[in-house]
């Protein structure tokens, strides 16, 4: 495969690595590792702006994890564009940077767009590759991770059982593991689409319907997101709420970094669940094709959801920077705050059904 090939089927990957080639002051870029698809080299880009220090506050940024969502890819090119942009001409931006991190991974399953699949170009689904086990049965057993092969969705992968994970996962964990678990306070947010009619925002977890023990964090932090944008269209809930998997990476870089010597603070793994949906509902015709099921076929309606996330991911990264707002919580006000998480997320409601499982 040439470059020609490459551009026509992973355009993605030509415009991260014409931005990665015109950075602003500020910003540095490293590749993560690379997976070879038919003797070509697909790189794992990772930006990065902010202070080296490992214990400033941290926002990760993750998307193209299921090769088939390009849109979630879009969205952060999008963002960086604009994010870039700033850089150039504003002090403001500097200013932000000097406090806290901003890490930035696109595209990290190349050869899945590429080959226009969910699972990498091995055929695991990297989000049901780690080694999780629910504790609560998915009411659709093969949508919550299998190991029965690579001929079907949501294959967890040979190596699951022992912790061996994809290339694409290791080098998503090696991340994680050096800047997010050792900083004060760190969010990452893992962009997808498939699910429902409107945006979510999920947290962990996806193995179990119990609530999470940063529950009290979680509160707080959908409490400053309310505050902050009073008529924000996101629908914050815990991921189990809708189904559960086995296998969840950020279920896997939670517990292992409340479990890490290393931990420097809270640490809340987020997931933006784009409600594609309502694209197929408004224009049916799309889900003839496999891609369109998860992405936005008309044009309008594709430049409205690149402009739709630019407020949510630039106040991640105030979040992380005012991460007091809502990362301390004294023993006292847990108690209270957990019995209106309760009340919330957790007091019986049904679970949505879901033909197209996305994250
Ligand atoms: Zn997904």
């Amino acid at each position: 495969m040439d470059l020609v090939q490459l551009s026509r089927n992973v355009p993605e990957l030509i415009e991260i690595d014409r931005l990665a080639g015109d950075l602003p002051r500020g910003v540095r870029v490293r590749i993560l590792d690379s997976v070879i698809h038919h003797g070509v080299e697909l790189p794992i880009h990772c930006f990065e702006a902010g202070p080296e220090d490992p214990e400033a506050p941290v926002f990760l940024l993750t998307g193209g994890i299921h090769g088939l969502e390009r849109i979630g890819t879009h969205v952060i090119i999008g963002y960086m564009k604009t994010l870039f942009s700033h850089m150039a001409w504003d002090d403001t931006q500097h200013e932000l940077f000097k406090k806290a991190r901003l890490i930035i991974v696109p595209l990290v399953n190349p050869a899945g767009m590429l080959l226009r699949t969910r699972s990498n170009g091995r055929g695991v689904d990297l989000m049901r590759n780690a080694p999780v086990e629910a504790a609560h049965d998915s009411w659709l057993p093969l949508v919550g991770g299998h190991r029965l092969g690579p001929f079907m969705m949501w294959y967890r992968g040979a190596g699951a059982d022992e912790g061996a994970l994809e290339k694409e996962a290791q080098a998503l964990e090696n991340l994680v593991r050096e800047q997010l678990f050792p900083a004060k306070a760190a969010l990452s947010l893992d962009v997808h689409s498939g699910f429902g009619t409107v945006d979510r925002i999920w947290f962990p977890y996806a193995k179990s319907r119990d609530p999470m023990p940063s529950l009290a964090e979680v509160y707080q932090f959908n409490t400053l997101l309310d505050r902050t944008y009073p008529n924000h269209i996101y629908k914050v809930e815990p991921q189990s709420l809708n189904y559960t998997t086995h296998g969840d990476l950020w279920d896997y870089f939670y517990d292992q970094q409340r479990a890490s010597k290393e931990r420097g603070g809270v640490y809340l793994p987020l997931a933006l669940e784009l409600g594609s949906w309502l694209w197929v509902k408004k224009n049916p015709r799309q889900l003839l094709s496999m891609l369109g099921a998860f992405n936005p076929v008309i044009r309008h309606r594709y430049q409205r959801i690149l402009r739709r996330h630019l407020a949510l991911l630039d106040f991640m990264s105030r979040a992380v920077a005012g991460h007091r707002e809502w990362s301390r919580v004294t023993s006292k006000e847990r108690n209270e705050i957990n019995d209106k998480a309760q009340d919330r997320w957790f007091s019986g409601h049904g679970a949505a059904m879901s033909p197209i499982v996305a994250k």
